[in-house]
């Protein structure tokens, strides 16, 4: 997400080439560039690849520039693209009404290229430097992987995607096993340099993009699997269970084993209790239960009982 201001992309959006050209002169020793010649064209383009900023026509044929950004802005993945319209609209009412479907500023038609040129530099600032703290504020401190913030809006959109998609969306729960007993034993400081270890070494498990790990809270954490069935699901956990256990961290005092280990609780939407965010949650929860009661460091899923 931390992108260079070197490398920040740029739509352009625009029905009349010799527009797209201009524009284009006046941006590409600066920033990556990608045109588009309507509306529905950036919207595709948007999907691929999310750009740092759009500059947009308001009149085009087919669908109007006003239009796209309703579209963009309904958009959870591209709403946060900042757009500026550039447009010979001169009318305060028309302005007004670009603004309102939030849209972040207005260029006047004919274009002036040192304003064009500062006024984008500043809104790529701005949007990179609202990159830099949205990273910052998805990231939890100890561990460096995503935090519980970042989990929960992923776990939302994702589910919206998994219905939407008809898709299967797995979900696995893991918890340190005997924890209290290391800190009591070992202390917080090389507790906390366990829960680093144990992350780092499931981060390297989890290695689909669409995969993610987030600690939960404390000496819990939760990975989200798109498009995977309980089976594959409980193939994944078994995976992190193992790259914690070959971890060796010695546990003198751990019920389960010699070394530190986990128990992982497994559920997927396709379970009737798991359609809502609380309802896999839930279940991938009784599941980790189930799993410490069943002697702990081992992956249960979750299945009616
Ligand atoms: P179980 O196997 O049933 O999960 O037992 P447990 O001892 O792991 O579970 P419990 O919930 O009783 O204890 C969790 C412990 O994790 C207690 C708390 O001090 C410790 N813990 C939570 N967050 C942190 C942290 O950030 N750093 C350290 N060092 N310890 C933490
Ligand atoms: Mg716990
Ligand atoms: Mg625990």
């Amino acid at each position: 997400m931390l992108t260079e201001i070197a490398r920040a992309t740029i739509l352009l959006v625009d029905d009349v080439p010799d527009n797209l050209s201009l524009l284009s002169s006046i941006l590409r020793d600066d920033y990556r560039i990608q045109l588009a010649t309507s509306g529905a064209k950036a919207l595709e383009l948007v999907a691929a690849s999310l750009p740092d900023l759009i500059l947009l026509d308001v009149m085009m044929p087919d669908m109007d520039g006003y239009e796209v950004c309703k579209r963009l802005k309904a958009n959870p993945d591209a709403c946060d693209i900042p757009v500026l319209f550039v447009t010979a609209h001169s009318q305060i009412e028309d302005e007004e009404f670009g603004l309102m479907l939030g849209a972040m500023d207005y260029i006047h038609k004919p274009i002036s290229p040192p304003i064009i040129k500062a006024r984008v530099r500043n809104h790529i600032a701005l949007k990179l430097r609202t990159d830099t703290l949205k990273c910052l504020s998805f990231k939890d401190g100890l561990t460096q992987i995503a935090n519980r913030r970042r989990f929960d809006e992923t776990l939302d959109k994702e589910l919206r995607r998994a219905e939407r998609q008809q898709n299967e969306l797995s979900l696995l729960m893991l918890d340190v096993d005997n924890f209290k007993l290391f800190n009591d034993h070992y202390g917080h400081g090389l507790g906390d340099q366990c829960l680093k270890r144990v992350a780092q070494a499931m981060q390297a498990e989890v290695n689909r993009p669409m995969d993610l790990l987030a600690r939960y809270g404390g000496e819990e954490f939760v990975v989200l699997l798109p498009g995977t069935s309980l089976d594959s699901a409980c193939k994944v956990a078994e995976s992190l269970r193992k790259a914690v256990a070959d971890l060796q961290i010695p546990h003198a005092h751990s019920l389960a084993a010699e070394f530190v280990t986990v128990s992982i609780g497994v559920a997927c939407n396709t379970q009737s209790e798991a359609n809502s965010a609380t309802g896999l949650l839930n279940l991938a929860d009784q599941a980790l239960y189930l799993a410490k009661q069943s002697g702990r460091n081992q992956v249960k899923p979750w299945h009616k009982k």
